[in-house]
């Protein structure tokens, strides 16, 4: 069967890690209709907007993309076209696998836990008011009577909001998952004890969904504990079902105990679609010169393929990529001991060393 999926190349190193990711997805033998899609900077100057309506169009009829990471412009007034995209198509549950592949700068080679983090509310909503604004002074001075403290007139403000709504159905996304994917544990992390009204609800919610669902076992953790639980015993963690921030921040600490970003893949999943991209940004300062990790991408690729139910595609090519980092020749330099190792080769080499791996194997 072939699939029709939107391809969004992004911005910086987008293209580059994008175009090995197509040739390894290709090697599979998987067939496919690649949608070209153009979002971020290239988009701004063909078409005036980052997300011009068509590539939300192509989203919505083909369900499945493969993006590369987009710039944010700091200062030119655009919101983020990553923040916006999981907005406007409902992706409201991001999955990253955190796990650890020999031969990676590991912090223990027995890494292997989940984080589900809400993706559409908390402090990321964008609820921004900007400080000395006729309408943040306005509602400073709201707020301050209404909860009768002092907010300082010096402040502007950003508004977290969490739902009961929003909370129910990304803990029973997390439950879902842990049962199709043979994980045993959700735990909810929060910061209950200090925001009683958002993290609180996110909590009481979290336990209400975990009564219903007696066959996955479920606990809670305070974020900053689940900080240092996850560095000093992550073998007890399974699933972590976080709030937008939090998931955001433990994202990046799980990419660096698995030896960075340059292999932290991520699945933006909604009722009506999916989007999958790496955790990492466009990288600019490599823009062009085939020198970062096309991995992640890669990784993300496998997790699309599993969703496109080519279980078979998903296994060679996650093994694929295992293999070539336990060989630990053909891998960039972020997988090397040394920063400064010149065997370190290209983005594109290591999509060579990847279709042989997949040929050998076949
Ligand atoms: P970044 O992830 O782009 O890069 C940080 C550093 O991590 C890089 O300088 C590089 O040293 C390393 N790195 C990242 N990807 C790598 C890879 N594949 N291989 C090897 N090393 C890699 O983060 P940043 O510099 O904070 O952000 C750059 C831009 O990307 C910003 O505009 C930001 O808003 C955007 N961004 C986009 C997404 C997304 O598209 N989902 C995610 C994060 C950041």
């Amino acid at each position: 069967m072939r699939h029709s999926v939107t391809l969004l190349p992004g911005d910086g190193v987008g293209p580059e890690i994008c175009d090995a990711t197509v040739r390894v997805l290709e090697a599979t033998g998987v067939e496919f209709d690649w949608d070209v899609q153009q979002a971020g900077e290239a988009a701004i100057a063909e078409f005036g907007t980052p997300l011009p309506e068509q590539v939300l169009a192509s989203i919505r009829k083909n369900k499945v993309a493969l993006k590369g990471p987009i710039t944010t412009p700091i200062g030119s007034g655009f919101r983020s076209v990553n923040v916006s995209l999981r907005q406007q198509l409902d992706l409201f549950a991001l999955v990253r696998p955190i796990k650890a592949y020999k031969g990676a700068r590991n912090l223990r080679d027995d890494l292997d836990f989940v984080i589900v983090r809400e993706n559409t509310e908390d402090i990321y909503a964008g609820l921004e008011f900007e400080l000395g604004t006729p309408d943040c002074e306005h509602l400073i001075t709201e707020i301050s009577g209404l909860l009768k403290k002092t907010i300082r007139p010096d402040s502007g403000l950003s508004i977290k909001s969490i739902s009961v709504s929003g909370t129910k159905r990304i803990v029973e996304f997390a439950f879902d998952y842990a049962r199709k994917n043979k994980r045993r544990k959700v735990t909810a992390v929060h910061k209950a004890n200090i925001m009683k009204h958002t993290d609180g609800l996110f909590l009481a919610v979290a336990r209400q969904v975990a009564e219903k669902n007696p066959d996955i076992e479920f606990e809670d953790r305070i974020v900053d504990n689940m900080c240092m639980q996850l560095v000093l015993r992550p073998k007890e963690y399974d699933v972590l079902c976080c709030p937008n921030l939090y998931g955001d921040i433990i994202s990046d600490l799980g990419a660096g105990m698995i030896g960075g970003l340059g292999l932290a893949p991520g699945a933006n999943i909604g009722t009506n679609g999916a989007v999958f991209e790496a955790t990492h940004g466009s990288a600019p300062k490599y823009a062009g010169q085939n020198k970062v990790n096309p991995m992640a991408v890669m990784l993300s690729g496998v997790l699309m393929l599993r969703h496109l139910e080519e279980v078979a595609a998903a296994d060679a090519l996650e093994g694929a990529i295992a293999q070539v980092i336990a060989i630990g020749k053909n891998v960039t330099y972020d997988l090397k001991e040394k920063r400064g190792d010149t065997t370190a080769v290209g983005t594109s080499q290591v999509a060579d060393a990847i279709v042989a791996q997949l040929k050998a194997g076949a």
